[in-house]
């Protein structure tokens, strides 16, 4: 009955690391919302809709697997919940916040709505979302775009590893 979903994390301010550990207690904490799975973590530099902004700080993102008793809007009003919680305050597209918490993938049709989109839109090009995705997900696929190795490879990224202990 549970819907298998993917939620990618990001962190770019404040201690990034104990945001995305409390962020999937927090997930996992979430009414009819259970966390199966977690990758690793990768830091990456800041990217602006001008490109990438080296003097912004840099990213810690990670990609969980979960399972949802719940819809895919109810999730995201959960995710938008704990994200404030973290303390997201400022809303400039794509700028500097303490977490930021995206719906990639949704099980069931796509949804094509102003305030949900999923799959994410631009899951398929951001590598800081494809390689966390394929270590728990090896054999995942977007939909129209292909396999999650293919287009991790396409990007030509390679995100860096950030050591840390296991997040789940
Ligand atoms: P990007 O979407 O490019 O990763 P962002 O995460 O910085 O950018 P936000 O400011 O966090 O964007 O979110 C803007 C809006 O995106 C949210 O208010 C939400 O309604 C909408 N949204 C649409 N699709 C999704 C999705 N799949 N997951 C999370 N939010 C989504
Ligand atoms: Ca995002
Ligand atoms: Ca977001």
């Amino acid at each position: 009955m549970d819907a298998p979903a993917v939620l990618a994390l990001g962190s770019n301010l404040g201690d990034r690391e104990a945001t995305i550990r409390g962020a999937i207690r927090q997930i996992d904490a979430l009414p009819g919302v259970r966390v199966l799975r977690a990758s690793g973590l990768i830091e990456t530099p800041a990217l602006k809709p001008h490109g990438v902004d080296s003097s912004a700080p840099s990213y810690l993102n990670a990609v969980i697997a979960v399972r949802c008793a719940i819809g895919p809007r109810e999730l995201l009003r959960g995710l938008q919940g704990i994200e404030a919680e973290f303390g997201r305050l400022r809303d400039v597209r794509w700028g500097d916040r303490t977490l930021d918490l995206d719906i990639v993938q949704f099980a069931g049709g796509p949804i094509d709505e102003p305030d949900l989109s999923v799959p994410h839109p631009r899951a398929w090009e951001r590598a800081f979302v494809l390689a966390p995705w394929l270590e728990i997900e090896p054999d995942a696929a977007l939909p129209g775009r292909g396999t999650i190795a293919d287009l991790l490879a396409a990007t030509g990224d390679h995100p860096t590893v950030y050591p840390a202990e296991p997040l789940s």
